[in-house]
């Protein structure tokens, strides 16, 4: 346990939740700032800060939480599908250096907007494979 960590706080039950789904090695929980209502993140139990730090055996625990949550919304809150999101380091958004996944349930014009997209040149494309496997 990181004791500055809020989601280990959680974990220890220092902090409140409403859990969604735990077993022994993950944790689910509403976030308190939803995108849309049952928007869940999904955790380890065991520190980790993100997808570099966290050991594989760890990970596949938390993606097969992230799995049957998304089952459980889609069965419970009849939603049609939903997003999954990592935001891995302060540059990408991250706010909490706890490793989350977040599930965020989409319905019928909800006004959620994905990434922007932009076009690209094949010379950037070849720029970044060279790069790649340098
Ligand atoms: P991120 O920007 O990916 O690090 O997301 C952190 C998320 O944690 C945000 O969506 C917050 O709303 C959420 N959050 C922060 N504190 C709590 C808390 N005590 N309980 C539930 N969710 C939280
Ligand atoms: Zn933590």
């Amino acid at each position: 346990m990181d004791n500055s960590c809020i989601f280990c706080k959680i974990v220890a039950g220092e902090v409140p939740s409403h859990k969604v789904y735990e077993d022994g090695e993950t944790l689910a929980f509403l976030d308190i700032r939803p995108v849309n209502p049952g928007h869940t993140l999904v955790i380890p139990k065991a520190h980790y800060k993100n997808m570099e730090d966290v050991p594989e055996a760890a990970l596949t625990a938390v993606m097969a939480t992230v799995k049957k949550v998304g089952a459980l919304l889609k069965a419970k809150l009849g939603v049609l599908g939903y997003n999954i999101g990592e935001n891995n380091d302060p540059i990408a958004g991250q706010l909490v250096p706890h490793l989350h996944f977040h599930v965020m349930p989409r319905r019928e014009g909800d006004g959620y907007q994905l990434w922007p997209q932009r076009s690209q040149e094949a010379s950037e494309a070849d720029a970044v494979i060279a790069k790649l496997k340098s």
